[in-house]
């Protein structure tokens, strides 16, 4: 018997195991500790035609984009919702016919498991959050989607992964950019050298955050670098490195750095302003920059015989492309609704999401190397 053939087979018996346990005593904490019994576990079977997704975390992002992006998906629902706001639950319940047996809290969260409705755990919450509450899912026998950046540290990204391994279930981060067209035409662009192997690159994002906007609760924790890791890098900066590693198809591999702050009474804790070169194998060089202390937004790419870019690239949507043929006639999509159906995909037919753990991991690893060569005055860093 194949090994997948094995999976398969295997699916049902492991939710069905998992579920037995948990109603006993210990529930979440026997769940995962059965976890090795049964070695490289299968994916759990979805419920439904449809995969349902609970929401972790009801902040800017989940209410702003997610929720109303569910509504726009085919192939997965809103089934669920985990809040510490209780006035939340209410709204959401009403607005999303959300049952009670369906909403959770942070102590109720790992019950979870004992929910066939909810198939995917989409995690929504600040940075510091994500590696406790996948591996919570995880063990719990869901699926996850966890929004970026994947952790605070690059040992969180392994232990994330190892669990979702472990438990058998799919990871996936949040980079619905992989899922917009004019980002898959860059892609294609660079990877296939269709101008030429590229040899530089601009890449930029940044938004300011005002004085005033401070104490705004989503701003809040990301100036603390408990709760966000880091500043604007963690946050936009990201971005930034991402479009560099699927433009070039390649992995950096090493960094320069340089910080600056102008605002040092309000970035006390985390960066403000960095800039960074990545070095790709290949030779293609990278120019990138990120802060919280202006708004821009473009992905420029120079190749041996023309150039392309997104430009603003990064938003929910409005991507305007060129090359120096010209525009780029493509429609914008909702990002999020893609990448949620992907995910969706992935799950029914049993293949890892283009967005993995590991996708997530390689970015904390170039964002680990930017903050050493920072904290080395600027000296070049190998990645990894
Ligand atoms: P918000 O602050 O708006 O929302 C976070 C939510 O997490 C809160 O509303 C709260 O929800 C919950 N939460 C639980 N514990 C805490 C705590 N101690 N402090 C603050 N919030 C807490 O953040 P965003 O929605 O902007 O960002 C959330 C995540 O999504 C981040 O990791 C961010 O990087 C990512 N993101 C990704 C984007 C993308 O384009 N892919 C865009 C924006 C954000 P509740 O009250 O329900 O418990």
């Amino acid at each position: 018997m194949s090994s997948f053939q094995s999976q398969q087979i295997d699916a049902p018996t492991r939710r069905q195991f998992l579920k037995t346990l948990s109603r006993g005593a210990g529930g979440a904490a026997l769940a995962a500790s059965a976890a090795p019994l049964v070695g490289r576990a299968a994916p759990p079977a979805p419920h439904a035609e449809t995969i349902g997704i609970a929401l972790v975390g009801l902040g800017n992002y989940a209410t702003g984009q997610l929720a109303p992006a569910l509504q726009e998906t085919t192939k997965c629902e809103l089934t669920g919702i985990v809040t510490g706001t209780p006035s939340k639950a209410e709204t959401w319940k009403q607005k999303y016919e959300i049952p009670d047996e369906n909403v959770y809290n942070y102590e109720t969260f790992d019950r979870i498991v004992d929910n066939d409705e909810i198939d995917v755990i989409y995690v929504v919450l600040p940075n510091s959050m994500h590696a406790e509450y996948t591996i919570r899912a995880a063990e719990a026998g869901k699926h996850v989607i966890c929004e970026k950046p994947m952790a605070t540290s690059v040992q969180e990204c392994k232990d994330m992964i190892d669990a979702c391994d472990t438990a058998g279930v799919k990871l996936s981060i949040g980079y619905r950019l992989h899922f917009e067209p004019h980002h898959q035409r860059v892609m294609t662009l660079g990877q296939e050298e269709v101008f030429g192997p590229v040899t530089v690159m601009q890449n930029g994002f940044g938004f300011r955050i005002s004085d005033s906007a401070t104490d705004e609760p989503h701003i809040e924790w990301r100036l603390d670098k408990e709760m966000a890791g880091g500043g604007a890098l963690m946050d936009v900066g990201i971005y930034a490195i991402q479009g560099a590693r699927y433009v070039t198809g390649e992995e950096p591999v090493a960094v320069t750095a340089q910080e600056y702050k102008t605002r040092p009474e309000v970035f006390s804790e985390v960066d403000e302003t960095l800039f960074f070169q990545l070095e790709f194998p290949s030779g293609t060089v990278v120019d990138g920059s990120t802060t919280y202390n202006g708004n821009y937004n473009r992905l420029y790419a120079t190749a041996r015989d023309g150039w392309f870019e997104i430009s603003p690239s990064y938003g929910y949507g409005g991507q305007k492309g060129r090359t120096h043929e010209g525009p780029m006639e493509i429609e914008t999509v909702n990002q999020q609704a893609r990448q949620m159906d992907a995910f969706a995909e992935c799950i029914r037919q049993d293949r890892p999401s283009r967005v993995s753990g590991e996708e997530g991991l390689r970015d904390l690893q170039v964002i680990e190397a930017i903050y050493d060569s920072v904290a080395a005055d600027g000296a070049r860093v190998p990645v990894g």
